[in-house]
């Protein structure tokens, strides 16, 4: 290597030492994600009706109707579902959000999705209510 690349060489090296560094000390420093990130889906189980609409959109087949009841309307008796979210296989495509006509479904700015026990990523939240 000629002197003149050596010398620009450590020119380099001394500039980014004294720069701010472009890496965060993950996990210890804080990691701030963008506006419009998408990361863990979340479901307000007040707001859910057990419509089933975020069932049918999904692409990924993450959402699953179970019975959690039956109500009666009139003379009739119909069965009430909630849906439950299998979280591993969510692609946070955001689309049972954009069709959940209630409200009951964002996409938080969670990221931390690796876990080592893959039910504990089963959400049965909305189960807790039943209208
Ligand atoms: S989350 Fe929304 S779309 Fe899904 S069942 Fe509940 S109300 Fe319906
Ligand atoms: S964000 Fe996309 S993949 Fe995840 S549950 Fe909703 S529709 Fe399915």
């Amino acid at each position: 290597m000629s002197k003149k690349r050596i010398g620009k060489a450590l020119g380099e090296m001394f500039k980014t030492a004294m720069e701010e560094p472009v890496t965060v000390k993950y996990p210890f420093g804080a990691v701030i994600v963008a506006e419009r990130f998408r990361g863990k889906l979340d479901v307000d189980p007040i707001r859910c009706t057990g419509c089933g609409v975020c069932e049918i959109v999904c692409p990924a087949g993450v959402i699953t109707m179970v019975p959690v009841g039956k109500r009666s309307i009139g003379q009739r008796e119909i069965e009430v579902k909630k849906p439950v979210f299998d979280l591993y296989t969510c692609i946070s495509c955001g689309q049972c959000v954009e069709d959940c006509r209630f409200g009951a479904l964002a996409l938080t700015n969670k990221f931390e999705l690796a876990v080592f026990d893959k039910g504990s990523l089963i959400m049965k939240k909305a189960l807790k209510v039943v209208q």
